[in-house]
């Protein structure tokens, strides 16, 4: 039975879209059960030792699942999982549709001169790190491509996490301070003179979290080391 299971699997990805082909996983778009969905697969790297590559391949579908989970459990919006399949290691989930990077809406909006719904945003994804923060969840791959913006019908936006691949739990003010540290750099490389606005989203990071001064600590002290590297190299 399960293996007639996984075996439906790659016939149903061969019929799909693939939208992105990544290092480690390849991304679908289908429908499934009537639902438009997104499906990530993580394939084998031949590389590795099969054994070992089986183990972390499982061990990231298993991560990146528990940690939508829990994310939807406090309220923070992710996409719903649908379905996990484990012998093919794939996650079948809820396709935020209609929705846009917001990587891609900083781009056009800096364009467009729409600084204060920038700032708006800057503050909202504070806002939501800090929650996810203090389920002790780490993301370990923040980027404002890994952030989605769907307009509702209300004209509000909602603001997604997606991609947790490299997510796990961790209580440690040092984990979420790399998390914020690998956002920032990311932030400031995308979006060149966006320091204010990182400032404006940490500031709401700290006023949202309950735990936000040892994570800032951290930050800081991740930023020194990282700018006393550069400067040696
Ligand atoms: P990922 O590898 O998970 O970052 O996904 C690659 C790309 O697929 C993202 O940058 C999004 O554009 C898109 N994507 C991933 N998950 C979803 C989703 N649940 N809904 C809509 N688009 C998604």
């Amino acid at each position: 039975m399960a293996q007639e299971k996984s075996m439906a699997i790659p016939e149903f990805l061969s019929k799909a879209e693939l939208i992105k082909q990544g290092a480690e996983a390849r991304v679908y778009r289908a429908e499934f059960l009537g639902k438009p969905t997104i499906v990530k697969e993580r394939f084998r790297k031949r590389y590795r030792h099969p054994v070992l590559d089986e183990k972390l391949t499982h061990r990231r579908t298993v991560q990146e699942v528990r940690s939508i989970l829990r994310c939807r459990r406090a309220g923070i919006s992710a996409p719903v999982v649908y379905f996990v399949d484990y012998t093919s290691h794939c996650i079948f989930l809820e396709e935020i549709a209609g929705s846009s990077t917001v990587r891609d809406h900083i781009a056009s909006t800096r364009q467009s001169d729409c600084s204060k719904e920038l700032g708006w945003l800057a503050e909202r994804v504070g806002q939501i790190l800090a929650k996810m923060h203090d389920e002790d969840v780490v993301h370990g791959d923040l980027t404002t491509s890994n952030m989605l913006l769907r307009r509702q019908e209300d004209g509000e936006s909602e603001l997604f996490l997606i991609d947790f691949g490299l997510s796990y739990i961790s209580a440690l003010p040092e984990d979420k301070g790399v998390d914020l540290y690998v956002l920032e750099k990311a932030f400031l490389s995308t979006h060149p003179n966006t320091e204010t606005l990182f400032e404006r989203l940490l500031k709401s990071y700290a006023a949202a979290s309950k735990k936000s001064s040892a994570v800032i600590k951290k930050l800081d002290e991740v930023r020194l080391r990282g700018r006393k590297r550069s400067m040696v190299g």
